[in-house]
C-alpha cells in the first residue's frame, strides 16, 4: 500500500480503524491491524473524514482588504468592486487566488465552487484569469467555475453574450442573480436565459438568490418552478436565500415545498449574510439567514459556503469550512446533536450532493481525499474547529499541520 493511516476514529463511534490506500483509492478500512504501507500516518485517535467542500466562493476578489465599505451594505460592496474589477492586474488576481486556495487546502478543503463575474465591465477577462488559477491547482483542489452575471441578464444583452462566451471558455456551471433585476418579471426572464445556456452546455445551475431583506423578492419560487419544468431536479443550487427570513410563514411554507420537490439545493452563506443583511433595520434587526431549520425539516439539501474572504463584502474569513459550519449553527439556531451533525455535514456530504461529486465519502473504492480532525465528535469538531494535522488527496499528503501548546508549570492542571 502507498499510505496507511493507523488508529483513526470513525465518526460517531468509539471504533478505532486503520486505513489502507493504494492507487489513490481507499482499499482497506478495518478495525484489525494493518501492515504499514510505504508511508504511514499515526492518527492518535483523530477523526477521519472525507475532505471538505466549499460550494460557494469568489476567488477573484478575495483578500482585497484595502477597499473600505463604509455603509457595510451589499450595494456599496458591489459598487466598490465594480470600480476595482476593471483594473485588477492578472498577476494580482492569481496571487490572491493562490493565497486563498492554499489556506483552503490547509484546512482540508479539496473542492470549491467559485463564482466569477461575467458582465459588460469584467467581460470574460476575470474568467480567463480564474481558469488559470484553477488549472494551477489541478490535482490539489478541484475548482468548479460558475459564470456569474452580477449585473443582470434580462435587459443586458451584452452580459448574455458574455455568458455564452464564458461557457465556451471554461466555465462549467451557469450562475445567476435574479433579484438584481428590476422586478420579478425580469427575474423570471433572467432564470429563463440561465436555463437556456445551461441546457445547451448540459451544465448545472448555481445562483445567488434573494440576497436581500426585501420580502418582495421570492425568485427562489421561480427557480424551483423552472427547475421542475426543465427536468433539472438535483442540478440547481440556490445560494444565500436571505429574503426567506423576511417572508411570512405561508409564503415560506409554499416555497420550501416547491424547493423540496424541485430538489433545489440551498447554500447558506451565513457569515457574510450576518454582516451584510439587516443594515437598513432598526431593532429588531433581520439577520438575513435562510430558514435552515425549516428547510432541513422539509428534507431539503442544505449546504454552506465561505462566499467571501477579507474584502469589501466581508472583512473576515479563514477559508475554514468547520468555522463556516460553526457560524451556520449560531445563525440558524442549530444546537441539538442532530442539528449540529447537519451543520457538520453541510460542507461535506450535503455539499458533495449539491456539486454532484461522484464517489465522495469513506468507503472501499472511494478516492482517498481525506482529512484528520482531532475531535471526539461532530459537536466537538464544529465547536473547536481544531487545526487538521493531515490533509490527503488521492493518497498523497498535501498538508501536514503542526501545533504544539506548551503550558508552563504556573498553569494548574
Ligand atoms: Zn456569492
Amino acid at each position: 500500500m502507498d499510505l496507511t493511516i493507523h488508529r483513526a476514529r470513525l465518526e460517531n463511534t468509539d471504533q478505532t480503524i486503520n486505513v489502507g490506500i493504494a492507487g489513490g483509492k481507499i482499499v482497506a478500512l478495518q478495525a484489525d491491524d494493518l501492515a504499514p504501507g510505504q508511508s504511514t500516518i499515526e492518527a492518535n485517535g483523530a477523526m477521519l473524514s472525507p475532505a471538505f467542500i466549499d460550494p460557494h466562493f469568489h476567488l477573484e476578489n478575495a483578500l482585497l482588504n484595502d477597499a473600505v465599505n463604509a455603509s457595510g451594505t451589499l450595494r456599496e460592496a458591489i459598487n466598490i468592486y465594480a470600480d476595482i474589477k476593471r483594473n485588477m492586474p492578472r498577476e494580482d488576481i492569481v496571487a490572491r487566488a493562490t493565497r486563498a486556495l492554499r489556506m483552503a487546502v490547509a484546512n482540508g478543503t479539496l473542492w470549491m465552487r467559485n463564482n466569477v463575474d461575467i458582465d459588460q465591465i469584467a467581460k470574460v477577462r476575470l474568467l480567463d484569469v480564474i481558469c488559470e488559477a484553477r488549472d494551477k491547482f489541478a490535482g490539489v483542489i478541484d475548482v468548479q467555475v460558475v459564470a456569474f452575471p452580477q449585473l443582470g441578464l434580462a435587459r443586458n444583452s451584452e452580459a448574455v453574450d458574455y455568458m455564452w462566451q464564458a461557457m465556451a471558455r471554461g466555465a462549467t456551471v451557469v450562475g445567476g442573480m435574479p433579484h438584481g433585476e428590476r422586478d420579478m418579471d425580469d427575474a423570471a426572464r433572467h432564470i429563463e436565459i440561465a436555463f437556456e445556456i445551461a441546457k445547451a452546455y448540459d451544465a448545472d445551475i448555481d445562483m445567488h438568490v434573494d440576497e436581500t431583506d426585501d420580502p418582495y423578492w421570492h425568485s427562489l419560487e421561480l427557480l424551483a418552478d423552472k427547475t421542475i419544468e426543465m427536468g433539472y431536479q438535483g442540478r440547481v443550487t440556490a445560494g444565500h436565500c436571505c429574503a426567506m427570513a423576511a417572508w411570512d410563514d405561508a409564503l415560506a411554507a409554499r416555497v420550501i415545498e416547491k424547493v423540496r420537490r424541485a430538489e433545489v439545493n440551498v447554500c447558506t452563506n451565513a457569515p457574510v449574510n450576518l454582516l451584510l443583511q439587516g443594515r437598513g433595520d432598526r431593532q429588531p434587526m433581520r439577520r438575513g439567514i435562510a430558514r435552515v431549520r425549516e428547510l432541513l425539516e422539509a428534507g431539503v439539501n442544505v449546504t454552506c459556503g465561505q462566499d467571501d474572504m477579507m474584502n469589501m463584502f466581508y472583512p473576515f474569513g479563514r477559508m475554514d469550512m468547520l468555522e463556516v459550519a460553526n457560524f451556520v449553527a449560531h445563525a440558524a439556531h442549530l444546537s441539538s446533536p442532530a442539528q449540529i451533525q447537519a451543520a457538520f455535514d453541510m460542507p461535506r456530504y450535503s455539499a458533495a450532493r449539491a456539486l454532484r461529486l461522484p464517489n465522495y465519502g469513506l468507503s472501499i473504492g472511494a478516492a482517498a481525499n481525506l482529512v484528520l480532525i482531532p475531535a471526539d465528535s461532530p459537536m466537538d469538531a464544529v465547536a473547536r474547529h481544531p487545526i487538521r494535522p493531515y490533509v490527503i488527496r488521492q493518497g498523497r499528503v498535501l498538508v501536514h499541520n503542526q501545533v504544539q501548546t506548551n503550558y508552563s508549570s504556573q498553569v494548574p492542571n
